[in-house]
C-alpha cells in the first residue's frame, strides 16, 4: 500500500509542491501540536522491518541482511571483554579494572585510545584552531522548528545525532534536518547504555538506527522510486558514517562493532550537562554557568592549537532554548563554529555519493552547503552581531497557538491518499 500511495504521489506530484507541504508542516512553532504523532506510510507500512521503537534492540530473525551483516562483523569482534554491567548504566557488579583500563572504557578513565588493534581513536575534539565542533544528542525532537528555525536563520549548520527510534516516530523532523544541510550521525536504536549489551545486541542497536536514519525528499522522486525493487529501500536514505554513544558509554568491544559498520565514534570534551537539568540534578544556571566556562576557555586561547566539541542536546525544550540563547556567545568566543564533520574535512559524510559537506576551507569562506538534499549553493556567513538575551531566545521558544500544522497535515493527508494517521 505504501508503494502504490507513494508511487501515486511521486508520479503525479511535483517534487516542489511535495516539499511546499512538508515545509507547512514544519513551520509549526506549538510543542503540543508539533508533537501530535502522525504516520508516515512509508515508516508505518515498514515497522515490521524494526525492533520495536525504544526497545532495546535485538537482531530480527528473518531480517536476512542482519543476519549476514553480523556474521561478517563479528569475527573482528573481541570476545574476551564482556558486558559491563547492563544496558541502564549499572555497573555496582562489575569487576572491572579502571586502572589498567585493558577495554579503553570510556565512561570510566575518558580513554579515546582504543587498546584493541586497527581501531581508530574516537574524535573528541576538532583538529582546527579556535574551532567548535557544533553538535546536538538526542533528536529529531518533535517540537524542534523554533530551534531549526534559528539555526537556518543563523546560517548554521550543526552535526545532529539521531535516535532510530526517534526518527521513526518523527520522520518529517527527520528530513527537516537533513534537507537543511545539517550533518547526520547514528546516536543507536532506543539509546541505552552500549556496553552493557551482548554483541549481537549491540550490533543491532546500530543496524536498525543506521540503515533507516535520514529519510531524504530526494527521495521522494519518480526516478530512484522506480529505479528499486523494495520500498523500503526507497525511503533509507543516506547511511551514516558517524556515530555518538549515548552517555558516552563506549569501549573497544562496542568500537569494533561499530568500526565493522564504517561507523566513526565521535566523543566529547566538555559536557555542557543541558540533558540532565530535566533529571533536576543539576538547575538551569548550573548549564548556563557550564557554557560560559566553555566560552571562557575558548575567549582565554584554550582552544588556539585545536578546537573542541561540547556535549549539548536536541532533547527537550530546555536545551534546545539554551542551545539558542548561548550560540550568539559561542559564535563571539570561537573563531569559527562549524559542523564536527566540516572541522574534519569529511566531505562525504554518507556512504552515498551524490551527498556532500563542504570542506572547512569552504564553510568558513560562506559556502555552507555543497550537495545536501533539496538545498544546495553557497549562503554566506551570518556576520550580525545578535544581542539577543537569555529571555529573548526563550521567547522564541513559546507556545503559539495555531491550527495551520493540521491544515497542512490534512492537505498532505489528501495527497497521499488519507494514509496519515493523525
Ligand atoms: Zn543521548
Amino acid at each position: 500500500m505504501a508503494g502504490q500511495v507513494l508511487l501515486h504521489l511521486t508520479e503525479h506530484l511535483p517534487r516542489k509542491r511535495v516539499q511546499t507541504v512538508l515545509t507547512a508542516v514544519l513551520s509549526e512553532h506549538h510543542p503540543t501540536v508539533e508533537c501530535t504523532a502522525y504516520g508516515w506510510p512509508a515508516v508505518t507500512n515498514a515497522l515490521n522491518e524494526f525492533p520495536p521503537i525504544w526497545q532495546p534492540a535485538t537482531i530480527l530473525a528473518n531480517d536476512t541482511d542482519a543476519v549476514n551483516s553480523w556474521a561478517n562483523i563479528s569475527k573482528s569482534v573481541p570476545t574476551d571483554i564482556i558486558p559491563h554491567g547492563d544496558i541502564f548504566g549499572d555497573w555496582n557488579d562489575t569487576s572491572y579494572n579502571v586502572a589498567s583500563d585493558p577495554a579503553c572504557w570510556w565512561t570510566r578513565s575518558l580513554c579515546t585510545t582504543p587498546k584493541l588493534a586497527g581501531l581508530p581513536p574516537d574524535v573528541a575534539s576538532v583538529p582546527e584552531p579556535d574551532t567548535m565542533g557544533y553538535g546536538f544528542d538526542d533528536g529529531p525532537n518533535c517540537s524542534h522548528n523554533a530551534f531549526y528555525d534559528y539555526l537556518k536563520d543563523q546560517n548554521q549548520k550543526a552535526t545532529m545525532f539521531f535516535i532510530g527510534s526517534n526518527v521513526l516516530d518523527w520522520p518529517l523532523e527527520a528530513m527537516r534536518a537533513i534537507d537543511e544541510g545539517h550533518e547526520i550521525c547514528a546516536h543507536t536504536w532506543s539509546h541505552h547504555y552500549m556496553t552493557g549489551f551482548s554483541s549481537p545486541d549491540a550490533f543491532a542497536e546500530f543496524y536498525y538506527s543506521k540503515s533507516r536514519h535520514g529519510f531524504s525528499l530526494d527521495l521522494i522522486n519518480p526516478w530512484i522510486f522506480q529505479a528499486s525493487i523494495k520500498a523500503i529501500k526507497l525511503v533509507l536514505g543516506v547511511t551514516v558514517t558517524c556515530w555518538r554513544p549515548p552517555f558516552g558509554d563506549v569501549n573497544d568491544r562496542i568500537r569494533a562493532i561499530a568500526e565493522g559498520l564504517g561507523l566513526r565514534t565521535i566523543i566529547w570534551q566538555y559536557d555542557s550537562f543541558d540533558w540532565e537539568q530535566a533529571t533536576g540534578n543539576v538547575t538551569a544556571q548550573q548549564v548556563y554557568q557550564n557554557y560560559d566556562n566553555f566560552i571562557q576557555r575558548a575567549e582565554n586561547g584554550t582552544f588556539s592549537s585545536g578546537g573542541s566539541i561540547m556535549l549539548t542536546h536536541e532533547l527537550n525544550n530546555f536545551t534546545m532554548q539554551t542551545a539558542v540563547s548561548m550560540y550568539p556567545q559561542l559564535k563571539d568566543a570561537f573563531k569559527y563554529v562549524v559542523p564536527i564533520g566540516v572541522a574534519l574535512n569529511k566531505t562525504q559524510p554518507y556512504v552515498e555519493s551524490n551527498y556532500s559537506l563542504p570542506s572547512f576551507e569552504q564553510y568558513i569562506s560562506g559556502t555552507i552547503t555543497t550537495n545536501s538534499s533539496g538545498s544546495s549553493g553557497s549562503s554566506s556567513s551570518n556576520t550580525s552581531s545578535s544581542t539577543s538575551s537569555k529571555k529573548n531566545a526563550a521567547m522564541m521558544l513559546a507556545t503559539k497557538p495555531d491550527s495551520s500544522f493540521f491544515i497542512a497535515l490534512g492537505l498532505l493527508s489528501a495527497l497521499m491518499g488519507s494514509s496519515l494517521l493523525l
